[in-house]
């Protein structure tokens, strides 16, 4: 799953960062709230542990400002541990809460309960022919097999097969792989495509990325002879 951490101190947030990246997870570890709410917005996270107490922002405030326009799961992390505090932290949006210190074992088993929520709640996996698009747990599935791609042809793919054979505009897909604060050129994502192109070549899948003139791309699924 792809993580955001939210977290100030530097101890905690290298424990749980090397922890769930040892697990096959990806983090991406902020130190403090000023920039969250655009990472969010990029849509790349399946899941925001939250420490509350961040330098300039306190979490609950945060948590409620995420929560105004994105549904992604939040798991507060946090020393305040009252009653009133995991109200106030559902209150706000939270999904669940973990009082500091915690054992690691305990995050994972929570991270479990939101990834099976969140898969259950939002999406049967996206599919398109014989291809199973998990984004939820970023996966896929060609025929009940998995098929890996880099992060970056996941999300090329995954937004190509979201459009169903229609065509998709640049702009949208650099967005969608690269996020929008990012400043990237029509030839990173040239050079992604063909990267993808090449990838779906490897795998022998019945996918083709068409250039759409003038537009983007699209999707389309090649006919068996
Ligand atoms: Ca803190």
């Amino acid at each position: 799953m792809n993580v955001l951490l939210v977290e100030d101190d530097v101890g905690i947030g290298r424990f749980v960062s090397r922890g769930l990246m040892a697990q096959g997870h990806q983090v991406a570890w902020e130190r403090s709230g000023e920039r969250v709410r655009d990472l969010v917005a990029t849509d790349r996270f399946g899941v925001m542990l939250l420490d509350l107490g961040l330098p300039d922002i306190d979490g609950i405030d945060l948590c409620r400002s995420v929560r105004e326009d994105a549904r992604i799961p939040i798991l507060m992390l946090t020393a305040r541990g009252t009653l009133q505090d995991r109200l106030d932290g559902f209150d706000a949006g939270a999904d669940d809460y973990l009082p500091k210190p915690f054992a690691f074992d305990e995050l994972i088993a929570r991270l479990r309960v939101v990834e099976r929520r969140q898969a259950d709640a939002i999406a049967p996996p996206l599919r398109v022919a014989k291809l199973e698009v998990d984004a939820v747990r970023r996966r896929m599935r060609w025929d009940g097999r998995e098929v890996e791609f880099t992060r970056r042809s996941f999300d090329l793919l995954a937004c190509l097969a979201a459009a169903r054979g229609d065509a998709v505009a640049r702009r949208d897909l650099i967005e969608a792989v690269w996020g929008s604060e990012n400043e990237v050129s029509d030839n990173n994502l040239d050079v992604q495509v063909s990267a993808l192109r090449q990838r779906l070549r490897q795998l022998d899948l019945p996918l083709t990325v068409e250039t759409v003139r003038a537009l983007g791309f699209r999707l389309t699924v090649t006919e068996p002879k």
